[in-house]
């Protein structure tokens, strides 16, 4: 019987748990967790901000799943250091848990830039990210009705949570230090149609901004900016992108670069010790979306339990959730205008389509307003790449 050991509890976790299962019903999985809830849906936690959703809406395996997978959920438990040698995990609290093959699924953490006034996020009140369930209660606590939120960051994650504020009534500007919206998401037609969409909803944007400072004034909070914008707030949101949680990993000694680094078969530099999901990076790229995650965890857990299976990459395909606005991006969006595009711009306000090619080979694309024709560009992009005349009908041919 062999002694499976999970660090983490998000979407690559509970698949590689699952995915170990599979092949053996009879060792013993343990998995531990930081946090005190099981699995949840983090991509919803923008709708536990607004009110939309709660907490147990979001929650994907309850108690429950772990026990009818004979699986041990250690909740609140933080794993704090790790011994290859003698192939075991050391708890918080001092624990030792032996293992034959560990699962490192430790995720990302919100990253801070190095704005002055930042410090330690914990001491600052008022000043927040999001990454957690646990995050997401506090800013919930802390906004409301009229309240001065600035967001800094303009990402897709950023502008969610933004929606989310806005819904219950806040106030929000968004400090971007890229000159347009969603650089990695839209070119510079989708940004400016998606901007005036978002301005429509109650947003502000300071765009091609940088954050200088952020200090307390006695009236709350105040964001400065490099043109020498000041801005008041009663709560700052930072939402500036996500970086591996590489504690463990230096623990263990893995190679890494951006993240821990895997091989096709999700295996760390080190015998029987795997990684998947926010923590790690696959041929150089590092993918941080939940179906990813998944992907890289069922391929772990797999081979873990001595099955066999390799992870080739991910689409990346990003969507913007929020209400009224349906924005996906996948692949290549080719906003500096390398490559081949069909582009289609509708009466409709803000219907923008966008596919990029290479002699008919699809690379990715760009939906605004239109999710039918995104979900079919997506399908055509996963299934064979090729500009079928389902796509090209896509390109009434006065705007192609
Ligand atoms: C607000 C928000 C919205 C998002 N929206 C989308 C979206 O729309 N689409 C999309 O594809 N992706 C989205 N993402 C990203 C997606 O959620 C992540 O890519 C995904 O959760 C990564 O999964 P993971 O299992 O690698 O890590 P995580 O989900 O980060 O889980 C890591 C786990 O490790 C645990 N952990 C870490 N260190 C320790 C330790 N030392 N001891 C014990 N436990 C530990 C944590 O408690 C946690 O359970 C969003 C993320 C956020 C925060």
């Amino acid at each position: 019987m062999k002694r499976f050991v999970i660090i983490g509890n998000g979407p690559a976790a509970n698949s590689a748990a699952e995915a170990i299962r599979k092949q053996d019903q009879a060792s013993s999985v343990t998995m531990f967790s930081r946090e005190f809830q099981g699995h949840y849906y983090t991509p919803a936690l923008p709708e536990l901000v607004s009110g939309e959703k709660t907490a147990e809406k979001l929650i994907v395996h309850g108690p429950q799943w772990y026990e009818r997978l004979g699986i041990e959920l250690r909740l609140d438990c933080p794993v704090q250091d790790a011994d290859p040698e003698r192939r075991l995990v050391i708890t918080a609290e001092g624990e030792e848990v032996g293992y034959d093959a560990l699962l490192l699924a430790t995720g990302g953490n919100a990253f801070v830039p190095p704005i002055p006034g930042t410090g330690d996020l914990k001491v600052i009140p008022g000043v927040f990210t999001l990454r957690t369930m646990a995050d997401a209660e506090r800013i919930k606590a802390a906004a409301g009705q009229g309240r001065r939120v600035v967001l800094i960051g303009g990402g897709l994650l950023g502008l969610e949570a933004g929606n989310g504020l806005l819904r219950i009534g806040a106030h929000v500007e968004v400090v971007e230090v890229f000159p347009r919206l969603l650089p990695r998401q839209t070119d510079s037609l989708g940004a400016k149609l998606l901007q005036g969409l978002l301005e429509t909803m109650g947003f502000a944007f300071h765009l091609g901004r940088k954050t200088e400072r952020i200090a307390r004034t006695p009236d709350g909070l105040e964001v400065l900016l490099d043109n020498g914008t000041s801005l008041a707030a009663d709560m700052i949101l930072i939402s500036a992108g996500v970086r591996p949680e590489l504690e463990l990993a230096g623990k263990l000694g893995l190679a890494v670069d951006k993240a821990v680094l895997v091989d096709d078969r999700m295996r760390t530099s080190l015998a029987d010790v795997y990684a998947a999901g926010d923590v790690c990076e696959h041929r150089g790229r590092y993918y941080g979306i939940w179906p990813a995650a998944v992907e890289q965890g069922r391929v772990a857990g797999t081979n873990m339990a001595g099955g066999s299976a390799e992870y080739a990459g991910t689409v990346p395909s990003n969507s913007l959730k929020v209400a009224g606005i349906a924005l996906t991006a996948f692949g290549e969006i080719d906003a500096e205008g390398r490559h081949q595009a069909l582009v289609f711009q509708g009466q409709a306000n803000g219907l923008y389509r966008k596919v990029v090619h290479n002699q008919g080979r699809m690379l990715g694309g760009i939906f605004l307003g239109d999710e039918q024709g995104a979900r079919t560009a997506l399908t055509v992009m996963r299934r064979d790449q090729i500009l079928s005349p389902e796509i090209r009908a896509l390109f009434p041919a006065e705007s192609a």
